[in-house]
């Protein structure tokens, strides 16, 4: 069926992640026609949890999926470094009445499968929206006044094609072509505990990192406090490939072996890890060619040290949808000012989060500086240029 030949505008979406959902809502807001298409036979994320600073939570509110997240979220009342070799604390940023005014939104954590699952009911509950589970996308072709989407299943026609495919996205390759992502040397173990399972005293209703040479440590509650979410991170090249597979404890207790009891505690009520190769890439402002854009980590995949890679993700779709509200702006037009207008911002996310990992994980003087910079006065300023409201939303 062409595009041509249908009365509103089509769009082809490629991923049923949070960047493709959010998409959909997005797009179908704007009187778009939506068929998102995903590979998995079904809509599913990870157990794990999930950081949403004030512009996530902002982007949401845009997308209308606010009110049902909030209700799953928990709101920590600090983000707070520790030193995980003497157990110290080095900063702290407190989230609660103040930072809520200050940013206009409060800081959340929530399970990823609250998350994830509030936007598929969401797309379920918008007749506009067609989700396509078991459809991989193989390739695609512009034809210059319409877009084709060639699946596993069949062909589908659009006015546009939106890449949320992911860190290893295909359609990037056909856009920036630059390759497979850059492996990062770090590793990620992520792991949810029950509560009861937490020493009393690590039960905070705070997000808590602790910072030690080579490696660190993330803990946070999720679902009303009835559990921890945990990230253990590490450098190491032992891995090339591996996403989501099972972690060894004991390699993970050899990494942490020389920090503060209490991390080792945390670390050793865990069976059962899942792992992830950390990967990134190049900031780059070639997003979007003809009738043919990418979103979310397809687009900017960046290391997880800023929670950022899905509150981009969900700002990608705010604005997107915002750039194509207007029919008269061609279709083309549209997706290179969509690129244009998130394409610094979102590098900038990716650089820092970088930089935020070689602080976190530094090691002899360089963790001496880090500690007396932190300790010298640290508050949530410094993350303005990233809270703060965006011009279009
Ligand atoms: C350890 C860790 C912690 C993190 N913590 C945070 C955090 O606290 N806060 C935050 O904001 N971000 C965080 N992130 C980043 C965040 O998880 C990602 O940026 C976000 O999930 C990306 O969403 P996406 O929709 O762009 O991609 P994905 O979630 O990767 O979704 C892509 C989808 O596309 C599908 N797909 C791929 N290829 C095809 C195809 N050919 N055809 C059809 N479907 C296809 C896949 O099956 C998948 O469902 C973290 C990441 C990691 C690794």
């Amino acid at each position: 069926m062409s595009a041509a030949n249908t009365r509103g505008r089509r769009a082809l979406i490629v991923g049923g992640g949070i960047g493709g959902l959010a998409a959909a809502l997005s797009l179908a807001a704007r009187q778009f026609e939506v068929d998102l298409f995903e590979r998995a036979s079904e809509f599913r994320e990870i157990g794990a949890g999930i950081q949403l600073g004030p512009n996530s939570i902002r982007a949401l509110q845009a997308l209308n999926v606010s009110e049902p997240i909030a209700q799953k979220a928990v709101y920590p009342d600090a983000l707070v470094m520790m030193d995980a070799v003497d157990g110290r604390e080095i900063a702290r940023i407190e989230t609660g009445l103040a930072f809520r005014k200050r940013f206009g939104a409060p800081y959340g954590v929530i399970h990823r499968a609250d998350l994830h699952g509030e936007l598929v009911a969401a797309c379920i509950g918008t007749p506009s929206i067609r989700l396509r589970t078991g459809h991989a996308v193989e390739g695609f072709s512009d034809q210059g006044d319409h877009v084709s989407a060639n699946t596993s299943v069949g062909t589908f026609d659009g006015d546009l094609l939106i890449g949320a495919d992911g860190l290893w996205s295909n359609i990037r390759q056909h856009i920036a072509q630059d390759g497979p992502p850059r492996r990062s040397g770090h590793i990620a173990y992520r792991a949810v505990l029950k509560t009861e399972d937490v020493p009393p005293h690590l039960r905070r209703n705070e997000m808590v990192l602790w910072a030690g040479p080579k490696c660190h440590l993330v803990h946070y509650p999720l679902r009303g406090g009835h559990l921890f979410n945990l990230v253990a991170v590490f450098h190491s090249d032992r891995y090339e490939e591996g996403w989501n597979s099972f972690g060894d404890p004991q390699e993970l207790q050899a990494r942490f072996a020389n920090v503060h009891v209490d991390v080792r505690v945390m670390l050793g009520k865990i069976e059962e890890w899942r792992m992830w190769v950390l990967c990134d890439r190049e900031p780059t402002a070639t997003w979007s060619r003809g009738r043919v854009t990418l979103l979310g980590d397809a687009a900017h995949p960046m290391l997880q040290y800023l929670a950022q890679g899905a509150g981009m993700a969900l700002e990608d779709a705010v604005c997107l949808g915002q750039l194509l509200a207007d029919p008269e702006v061609p279709i083309p037009t549209a997706l290179v000012t969509y690129q244009n207008a998130r394409c610094l911002r979102s590098g900038r996310a990716q650089l820092t989060a970088r930089l935020y990992g070689e602080f976190y994980h530094a090691a002899g003087v360089r963790r001496d500086i880090r500690n007396a910079f932190l300790s010298s006065g640290m508050n949530s300023e410094g993350l303005a240029w990233l809270y703060d409201p965006q011009p279009s939303f």
